[in-house]
């Protein structure tokens, strides 16, 4: 019997217990030479132990009597044959992995692809949030085929940890570190988005192989200046030979400004950026909002690249294409839709954000998570360090939106759950409140009014995630706030109702129907 398929890459799969021969299966966890468990490490004496033993333990599993182990067959997707087995024993918080390889398949490269498959699964699936695996010194095969796999040396070896691996001398330490890709498919405007750590040092590699520009223009703030990120992606891109100019701009949201812009466009000339030549944004949605309207303007339009530095970005502005400036009169007001070539996430600079700016960017995951993922919510609602492979999932959902509805005049509307109130709430505490704190309030309050079976387990998810739950203006207040601003009173206003985690819907309602019906059930 097999449970479900739960994950598998163009040469193997990962399958649930499969019932197989108990032989072949007790003989793939011994050497073929010694006939004895590898490195001392046997699952039972003898055939006779392992058939009441350890298939014991997995039928256990089958029936549902216990959860202390998962327990996949790996098979080959070419042939259908099961080329070997793995276990993780107890899942989710402390993963022992041990995979074998069936001897015939040993050579076939079949082992880097289960550790990296394994690895995979475990930190997504059974989300692991660090994963650690031990080489011997001196094998050099096995510490290739961890790199392969994804895994870099860690600095340190703390003897707690726990590892990938069945064996049980542990001298090297390796930390999962996978890059994650998502591709944007929109036909010959389509990007790749990379996400994972230490990635700045290889933008200068991504960006000739993508875009081949002779100059670019590195366009920054200047507090993420201050970190010395900007000199790590010149270095990558002049190491290309590609000529690097920085333009560092006032960091903070005023500098969103036609007076930034214009100075980024003088600064395209004075370098003498053409057509072929791109513009790199390194930093939070300001910086990618600002160069992105510059790229799409200069010249009637030049590549640009997108490097977020904030989670904000990396989850939301640096993929869509929305770029702009504001105007006294009020925010992105002047802008254009404008794909980047590429974007590289290094999620190592979400280490020096400051808590605030953390915390908005967590509003919007939270967000994505209670749009579309159950699944990614569950992953979010404890708090702590957003992973790549988070950010990943977040990417994912707004690409479907951004593929359906790339002018933002249909379901992408979606994306604005929260945001109707958050950005009433902004503007009544005069920009006390930051972004990521009204959008939370604003999906509580939202949730108050239409879902009361989802608040408790979205206020606790907003709490641990360091965001406010209870606000303090009245419904008059914001009201004359969301009236003032777009001068609707009367009119018809497209809101984003949740019905439960994981799923909401678009509603359209006169602005006075929803002030009533806000009034009566907050
Ligand atoms: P931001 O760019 O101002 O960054 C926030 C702060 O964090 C800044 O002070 C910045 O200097 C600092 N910072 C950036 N990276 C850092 C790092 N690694 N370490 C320490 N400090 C760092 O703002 P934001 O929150 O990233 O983005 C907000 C902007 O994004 C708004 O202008 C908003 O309109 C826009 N936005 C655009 C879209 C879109 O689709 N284009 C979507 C959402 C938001």
């Amino acid at each position: 019997m097999s449970r479900a398929v739960y994950a598998s890459n163009d040469l193997i799969s990962l399958v649930e217990y499969q019932p197989c021969d108990d032989r072949a299966l007790y003989d793939c966890w011994l050497d073929p030479e010694t006939k004895k468990g590898y490195n001392g490490y046997a699952p039972a004496a003898s055939f006779e132990e392992f058939q009441q033993g350890n298939q014991k333990r997995l039928e256990d599993y089958m029936n549902g009597e216990t959860e202390e182990l998962f327990f996949a067959m790996i098979r080959c997707n070419r042939t259908g044959e099961l080329v070997g087995a793995l276990g993780i024993s107890p899942p989710p918080t402390e993963p022992d992995l041990s995979i074998r390889i069936f001897a015939p398949y040993r050579r076939r490269g079949y082992g880097t692809s289960a550790f990296a498959l394994a690895a995979k699964y475990t930190t997504e699936a059974l989300r692991i949030k660090e994963l650690h695996a031990g080489a011997y010194p001196d094998n050099i095969g096995s510490q290739k085929m961890l790199r392969r796999s994804g895994f870099a040396p860690a600095a340190e070896c703390p003897p707690e940890k726990h590892y990938l691996t069945g064996e049980d001398v542990i001298q090297m330490d390796y930390i999962y570190r996978p890059v994650h890709t998502v591709r944007i498919p929109l036909g010959e405007r389509a990007y790749d988005v990379h996400i994972g750590p230490g990635l700045l040092g290889q933008a200068g590699a991504l960006i000739a192989r993508k875009l081949r520009p002779t100059r670019v223009l590195l366009v920054t703030d200047s507090n993420v200046a201050k970190y010395g990120y900007t000199a790590l992606v010149c270095q990558s891109v002049e190491v290309q030979g590609i000529a690097c100019s920085t333009f560092v701009f006032q960091a903070g949201e005023a500098s969103k400004s036609l007076y930034a812009y214009r100075k980024i466009l003088e600064a395209c000339i004075a370098f003498g950026l053409y057509s072929n030549d791109a513009l790199i944004a390194l930093g939070g949605g300001v910086t990618g909002d600002l160069t992105g309207f510059a790229a799409a303007t200069y010249r009637r339009g030049v590549p640009f690249v997108q490097v977020p530095t904030t989670l904000l970005a990396a989850v939301d502005s640096s993929v869509g294409g929305k770029t702009g400036v504001n105007l006294a009169a009020g925010k992105n007001l002047v802008g254009a839709f404008w794909q980047p070539g590429l974007v590289i996430t290094d999620t190592d600079t979400f280490d020096t954000l400051p808590p605030e700016e953390a915390a908005n960017g967590m509003a919007e995951c939270l967000k994505h998570g209670l749009l579309f993922d159950e699944a990614l919510f569950a992953s979010l609602e404890n708090g702590g360090a957003v992973s790549a492979a988070q950010v990943a999932r977040n990417i994912e959902l707004k690409r479907s939106l951004v593929l359906a509805d790339e002018h933002d005049t249909g379901e992408r509307r979606l994306l604005n759950l929260g945001h109707t109130l958050g950005h009433a709430i902004e503007q009544v505490s005069g920009y006390e409140i930051p972004h990521g704190a009204a959008v939370g309030l604003g999906m509580a309050m939202m949730a108050r009014a239409f879902c009361p079976a989802i608040v408790d387990r979205l206020c606790a998810a907003l709490e641990k995630n360091h965001l406010p739950t209870q606000c303090e203006y009245s419904i008059q207040e914001l009201f004359a706030a969301l009236e003032r601003d777009k001068k609707r009173a009367g009119e018809n206003i497209t809101i984003v109702v949740p019905l439960e985690i994981g799923r909401c819907e678009l509603r359209t309602m006169p602005v006075n129907e929803l002030k009533s019906l806000l009034e009566e059930r907050l």
